[in-house]
């Protein structure tokens, strides 16, 4: 008997690596390659759908056991050997299983086991046509002359070849856009097959710039790529990148992974964005993994941003990413940067919250008929309630949170677990009636600002305001079209949107995040308050950018009224370096949850026991985390840190290979290159 072929498969199951199967029976002719094909196989009594990355003929010596490949899937071109190595190395980085990585990067329609229509939805998939250039937007597709620093990145960035990180570091409104758009046209125009991506941190976003790219280049096909897609749009905007009928995907951070046979260039714009490091499953960063992914291929890669991340940021210092630098806004005329004003509310501040100036000037700028917009990083009414009489507090019964007051419904909510509960009439501790919601949210500023002006039209933009499908689109439609005086927001009003007639943005409480415990929270707050002062200034009329803080003399303000954040992201990378703080090390993340605080903490020593004492890379102590208990769950976390990069990709492997044969019943989990401590 001659060997028989047999085939590593990936599935979406938490093995470590490939499974063997028998592909004998499907491989007609014998000869055919069959990497990077999707296959239905056996498991356990399922069957699921895997990726083939690996053929050898051999004999087996326990080919009894193993099972027969149900059905080759050959309907769609083999995903690429790079793909595959993409995949895999994302899974070795962030100790993940590879099948875990790949076959979810895969769009659901096909990952699904194929049913009996299952030939007719695909070709349905693929012939659904690409929407071309005839759907127009108000962003003007005319393209506009580059100006003279526009024109110089371009060219230099077209004159790129091979692996080339560049940082486009340029102020809001110098045009990055533009940029990244000449950029890619450059290269699609070059080659006639070759592909761009273009990753965005939001998905809100990712319509407009679809649309604005799609009319900047009819000719291309132009797909966008993101989770808020219905599946069908999913998969047919993913073959046709993987088939390379599109030519530009514009997508969100998932989109790293799409299938681009001819990928010739990516750009990352507003690479700082925290959106970029997935929150859950595996912990990977898009914005890493882009420019890995370009040193795979090695093609250029651009990550553009107003604020970067201080990680990019000693990339471009020490000369390891080229750093070309945007100064002016492109638009002279219409554009006005608005000036920064620091108000420190001092003892004179009345219930409203907002200090005298910021109530003056909301009025006048209603009287000259412009829009403001307030700003507070905090939804509902009030963060907290508490009695007056003794004391009570109103905590999450599930997490170590307080429970937020929300008005319209009176409700008390956990932002973190979901639990929800009318207010108590009376303190569940002593019977006092008197109630008072602590501190403030977008709703009680929302009630304030009505408050300080009846006639005015005030609109909220927040997660509680914009539950309905569509009612973010609407509001905002609201704002564009003029029936909107004051908008007081969340994040959600930071981001993007080009607001035309905002004269007056107010920052109401930026001074809580100054006090947070993580380190990379003062380079979080720059980059979005310099997001939502962004947001004034587009309508050719002086502006007013009104921060509201008890620390006006903080370093990170003087920097922000001087708008030069270079100067403090070299501070800030000075201070790293001293504190031994990333970029300047490197570290991982190992959370253990359990019942009881004690089962976690003590699941993290036994993991630091199992370490032993390993060469160049420091384990510190087991602490619960700062928020220690969510939904019914304690939490606690150990740091892991290295001053090099490999060493402590080594001894996680191990170290993770040992704790998974543990069968521990603590849930845990690993985070390489934590976003948040
Ligand atoms: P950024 O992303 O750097 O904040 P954008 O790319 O959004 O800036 O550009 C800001 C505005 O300037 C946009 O409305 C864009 O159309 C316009 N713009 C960009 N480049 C030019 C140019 N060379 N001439 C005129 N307008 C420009
Ligand atoms: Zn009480
Ligand atoms: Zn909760």
């Amino acid at each position: 008997m001659g060997g028989r072929r047999f085939l590593q498969i990936l599935l979406d199951v938490p093995f470590r690596g490939p499974l063997d199967y028998d592909g004998g029976a499907v491989l007609m002719p014998p000869a055919a390659d069959p990497i990077g094909l999707r296959c239905v196989v056996p498991l356990g009594r399922r069957k699921m759908v895997g990726v083939i990355v690996g053929a050898a003929d051999r004999t087996a010596l326990d080919a009894a056991r193993i099972k027969p490949v149900s059905q080759l899937l050959v309907d769609i071109e083999p995903l690429s050997p790079h793909w595959l190595a993409l995949t895999r190395f994302a899974a070795e980085y962030y100790q993940h299983p590879w099948g875990e990585v790949a076959l979810p990067a895969l769009p659901p329609a096909l990952r699904q086991l194929p049913g009996p229509r299952y030939a007719g939805a695909l070709s349905r998939l693929r012939s659904r046509s690409l929407r071309t250039g005839s759907e127009t937007t108000d962003h003007a597709s005319a393209r506009v002359a580059l100006n003279a620093e526009q024109a110089a990145c371009v060219q230099q960035l077209g004159a790129d070849a091979g692996f080339m990180p560049t940082l486009l570091y340029g102020v809001t409104g110098s045009g990055k856009t533009e940029v990244y758009l000449s950029a890619i046209e450059h290269r699609l125009e070059a080659d006639p097959r070759a592909q761009a991506l273009l990753l965005v941190p939001e998905i809100n976003l990712t319509p407009q710039l679809e649309a604005q790219v799609r009319a900047r280049f009819p000719a291309f096909g132009v797909v966008a790529l993101h989770s808020g897609l219905a599946a069908g749009q999913r998969a047919s905007a993913w073959l046709a990148a993987h088939e390379g009928r599109a030519r530009v995907v514009v997508g969100t951070r998932l989109a790293v992974f799409a299938s681009l046979p001819r990928l010739a260039l990516l750009v990352v714009d507003e690479e700082h964005d925290p959106s970029y490091k997935a929150g859950e499953g595996v912990r990977y960063s898009a914005r890493d993994l882009a420019v890995k992914r370009a040193q795979m291929l090695g093609i250029p890669v651009v990550l553009g941003s107003a604020t970067p991340s201080i990680e990019t940021w000693a990339h471009a210092r020490s000369g390891r990413y080229r750093l070309l630098t945007l100064r002016q806004r492109a638009v002279t005329e219409a554009w006005i940067a608005p000036t920064i004003e620091l108000v420190d509310p001092g003892a004179s501040i009345d219930a409203s919250g907002m200090a005298p100036p910021i109530q003056r000037a909301l009025e006048a700028t209603l009287q000259q008929g412009e829009q403001s917009l307030v700003f507070l990083n905090r939804r509902g009414y009030a963060p907290v309630v508490a009695c007056e009489a003794c004391g009570w507090l109103s905590h999450c019964p599930h997490c170590a949170a307080f429970a937020v007051f929300h008005k319209p419904d009176r409700t008390l909510r956990c932002h973190h677990c979901g639990w929800s509960s009318t207010v108590p009439r009376r303190c569940p501790t002593c019977g006092n009636t008197a109630l008072q919601g602590v501190g403030r949210g977008t709703q009680r500023i929302e009630e304030s600002v009505q408050h300080l002006l009846p006639s005015a039209r005030v609109l909220r933009i927040d997660r509680d305001s914009t539950r309905r499908r569509d009612s973010a689109a609407d509001a905002f439609d609201a704002v564009h079209r003029g029936k909107v005086d004051v908008l007081v927001g969340t994040q959600m009003i930071a981001k993007g949107h080009d607001f035309r007639n905002v004269a007056l943005v107010v920052v109401l409480n930026a001074d809580s995040q100054l006090a947070s415990h993580d380190f990379r929270a003062s380079e979080r707050l720059f980059a979005t308050l310099v997001q939502v002062i962004g947001r004034a200034g587009r309508s050719g009329r002086a502006s007013r950018a009104l921060l509201q803080t008890r620390f006006p003399q903080h370093p990170l303000f003087a920097a922000l009224v001087r708008r030069d954040y270079a100067a403090f992201a070299d501070t800030l990378l000075a201070e790293r370096g001293r504190a031994g703080m990333p970029p300047a090390t490197h570290q991982a993340l190992l959370t253990a949850e359990a019942p009881t605080l004690d089962a976690a903490i003590g699941f993290l020593r036994m993991a630091v026991e199992q370490a032993g004492a390993p060469a160049a890379v420091t384990l510190y102590d087991p602490v619960p985390m700062a928020m220690v208990r969510r939904a019914g769950i304690e939490r606690a976390q150990l740091l892991v840190e290295a001053a090099q990069r490999s060493p402590l990709q080594t001894f996680l492997r191990e170290w993770l290979s040992v704790l998974r044969a543990q069968k521990s019943r603590v849930r845990w989990q690993i985070e390489v290159d934590p976003a948040e401590i």
